[in-house]
């Protein structure tokens, strides 16, 4: 039941928060509603949850069509977004979670009739098949961003690889923690980095212990 598995997630938050003498508040769940239908994700929304990401393209805007009774909902599109969708994408959401590049960063400028709120995606393992930029090139890739006044930098997202021991989680989270408190410190406008992007179902608990202010949950709101 989604109900329970909900209860269950935000159970884990709490005790995650308590282990570290976190707020429950500052930590938001995004329900990550890729792999369910537009009524699956309605009973969700109905039990409170109030941000929910998608993948694709064409899904997300059918569901958010779809769903546009709901006017409480935040949307987050997570994952690789092509710079030819750019365009239909990019002013239907409140969030963008997969900055990584300046191409990206352009087309969004060129597109975006509103100042888009991103996260700059980090490849914190060094893993080839992962998107995002290395840790070494973010205050490059930063600067650089300065001139695109439709981005605000609101924080960092990062992806822990599936197969890491619980060591390599937290040691890869607070990496990310490190890397947007270095950039929060320096107070630029267009980048005030806030917030941490990161834990999904197998992992959340460890990044909320590490400082996370999203965490992205899926599988364990929608499991049987
Ligand atoms: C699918 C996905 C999630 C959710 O993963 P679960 O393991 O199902 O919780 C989170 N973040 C991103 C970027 C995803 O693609």
């Amino acid at each position: 039941m989604i109900s329970d598995n909900l209860r269950k997630v935000e159970q884990e938050i709490r005790d995650s928060c308590a282990l570290v003498s976190r707020q429950p508040k500052d930590v938001t769940l995004i329900a990550v509603t890729k792999t369910v239908d537009t009524e699956t994700t309605i009973e969700l929304v109905q039990q409170g949850v109030t941000h929910l990401a998608e993948n694709r393209m064409e899904k997300f805007l059918e569901k958010k069509e779809k769903m546009s009774a709901f006017s409480n909902v935040s949307w987050h599109f997570i994952g690789n977004l092509q710079r030819r969708k750019v365009k239909s994408v990019i002013n239907e959401i409140d969030f963008f979670h997969a900055l990584d590049s300046i191409k990206l960063a352009s087309e969004i400028q060129k597109r975006a009739t509103k100042k888009i709120n991103c996260f700059v995606e980090l490849n914190i393992s060094g893993e080839e098949s992962k998107h995002g930029i290395p840790p070494k090139e973010l205050e490059t890739f930063i600067q650089q961003l300065e001139p695109y006044d439709q981005i605000c930098v609101v924080g960092l997202m990062t992806m822990a690889p599936f197969d890491s021991t619980i060591e390599e989680q937290h040691q890869l989270f607070a990496h990310l923690k490190t890397l947007q408190e270095d950039i929060e410190r320096k107070k630029l406008p267009f980048a005030p980095c806030t917030e941490t992007s990161m834990g999904m179902s197998n992992d959340f608990a460890i990044a909320i212990q590490e400082g996370a202010t999203f965490v992205r949950v899926g599988t364990a709101l929608f499991k049987e």
